[in-house]
C-alpha cells in the first residue's frame, strides 16, 4: 500500500466512503503524499509526455494565434498572459520566444502562472523566468487573475481536476464513491439515489451508465468567463475528451501504462475526459476542434517543414515522429480537442474559426 492509500483507509474507515472527487483530490495534491505536489511527472522517465514536452512547434503557434488575438482585439495594455497548469514551464517559453518580434506583446504583457505544486513552481521558474522580466508571478487559483483583459492557454490542466460520478441504478442516480471491501480501497454506490435535471438525450435512464460531473472544471472556467466577459481576450483550453460526458473515464497513468485508479494513489496520474460543453457558457463565444485541424491550420507543416532545414539523422526523424504525434488522427490529433472561449461579438482566433 502507497503511504497515502493507508491514510486514506484509515479516513474512510472513520468517516465512510468519499466522493470519486475527494479521492482525486487528494491523490493528486495532497500537501504530503500527492502526486503533483510531490514530483515532476512529465518525460520519459515520468509517467506521462504532454504536447509541449514533444515538440516546440506545439508552444511557438500557441503563442503567434495568442498574439494575433490580442492584435485583433486591439492590442489591449496591460493584459495577462496567463496559463493554469503550467507542468514543466515548457509551453509559456516556447510561447514568450515566439512572440519576442511582436511589437508590444511583451511590454504590455503580465505573465501568471496558476499552480497548485510547489515543486513545479520550482520547475517553472527555471524555465519561463530565466532572463526574463514579465512581472511573472504565480497564483493558487484562476478567481485571482487579474481584472483585465486575459489571454489564456490551458493544456492538460482540466483532465486533472477532480470529478464526480454517478451511475444510474433501478430509475436513479446513485453517486459513485470509493469505501472500502476486505480492508483495500474498492468503488461502491451510494444507497440514496437521486433525480438528476438538465441531462442530455444520450445520458439519461440507461441502466448502469456512469456520467460525470466536472463541478470543479466549472467553478474554475468561471473565473476564465468572467475576465473574458468584462474585460476581453481569449482563453484557449486543449485536453483529451469530448464535448459530453458518457461513461466512466476515470484512469491511472503510471510509467507510461495504464494503471488500477484505485492500485497507487499519490504515485499514479489520474485524470478524467474534459466535458468540453460544460466549459462553455451561453453568455460567450466558442468555437471547438480537434488538436490536429487547429495545428494544422495555424500551419504547423510550414514550421515543421522550416526546422527540418536544420536537423539531420536522428533528430530530424524524431522531429517527424513529433509532428505525427501531435497531428495524427491515430495519435493526440483527434482524441485532443482544442475549444476557444472569447466574449461574444469578439473575434475567434486563428486555427479555430471556421
Ligand atoms: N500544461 C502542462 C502540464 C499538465 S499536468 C503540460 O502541458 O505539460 C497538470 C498541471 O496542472 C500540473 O502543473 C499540476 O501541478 C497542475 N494542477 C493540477 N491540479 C491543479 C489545481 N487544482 N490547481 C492548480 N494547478 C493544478
Amino acid at each position: 500500500m502507497t503511504p497515502l492509500a493507508t491514510l486514506l483507509v484509515e479516513r474512510i474507515r472513520e468517516g465512510g466512503p468519499i466522493s470519486v472527487a475527494d479521492y482525486m483530490a487528494e491523490c493528486l495534491l495532497h500537501p504530503v503524499h500527492g502526486y503533483y505536489t510531490t514530483r515532476d511527472p512529465f518525460g520519459t522517465a515520468g509517467d506521462f509526455t504532454t504536447a509541449p514536452e514533444i515538440s516546440q512547434m506545439f508552444g511557438e503557434l500557441i503563442g503567434l494565434a495568442l498574439a494575433q488575438a490580442w492584435l485583433d482585439q486591439g492590442a489591449p495594455s496591460p493584459f495577462t498572459l496567463a496559463e493554469l497548469g503550467p507542468g514543466r514551464g515548457t509551453l509559456m517559453a516556447d510561447i514568450l520566444r515566439a512572440t519576442k518580434g511582436v511589437p508590444g506583446f511583451h511590454a504590455s504583457a503580465q505573465v501568471v502562472l496558476v499552480e497548485a505544486s510547489p515543486v513545479l513552481r520550482h520547475a517553472q521558474e527555471r524555465t519561463v523566468g530565466r532572463g526574463h522580466d514579465f512581472g511573472l508571478r504565480w497564483i493558487e487559483a484562476a478567481h485571482d487573475l487579474p481584472e483585465q483583459p486575459l489571454f489564456l492557454i490551458a493544456n492538460e490542466f482540466f483532465d486533472a481536476l477532480p470529478i464526480h460520478q454517478y451511475q444510474f441504478v433501478n430509475g436513479l442516480w446513485h453517486e459513485r464513491l470509493v469505501g472500502l471491501k476486505d480492508g483495500a480501497l474498492a468503488f461502491g454506490l451510494a444507497e440514496r439515489g437521486e433525480r438528476m435535471v438538465g441531462l442530455a438525450p444520450d445520458q439519461q435512464s440507461e441502466e448502469g451508465l456512469i456520467i460525470e460531473q466536472g463541478r470543479i472544471a466549472r467553478f474554475v472556467v468561471s473565473a476564465v468567463h468572467h475576465r473574458l466577459h468584462h474585460h476581453g481576450g481569449l482563453a484557449l483550453i486543449i485536453d483529451y475528451g469530448d464535448w459530453r460526458s458518457r461513461g466512466d473515464t476515470l484512469q491511472a497513468l503510471r510509467a507510461h501504462a495504464y494503471d488500477d485508479p484505485l492500485a497507487h494513489p499519490g504515485e499514479a496520474d489520474l485524470t478524467a475526459h474534459v466535458d468540453f460543453e460544460a466549459l462553455t457558457s451561453p453568455g460567450m463565444a466558442h468555437a471547438y476542434t480537434t488538436q490536429g485541424e487547429f495545428l494544422l491550420r495555424l500551419g504547423i507543416e510550414a514550421r515543421a517543414a522550416r526546422l527540418a532545414q536544420s536537423v539531420t539523422g536522428a533528430a530530424l526523424e524524431s522531429h517527424h515522429a513529433a509532428l505525427r504525434r501531435l497531428t495524427h488522427p491515430e495519435e493526440m490529433g483527434s482524441l485532443f480537442k482544442v475549444l476557444a472561449l472569447t466574449r461574444a461579438g469578439a473575434p475567434l482566433p486563428p486555427g479555430v474559426a471556421p
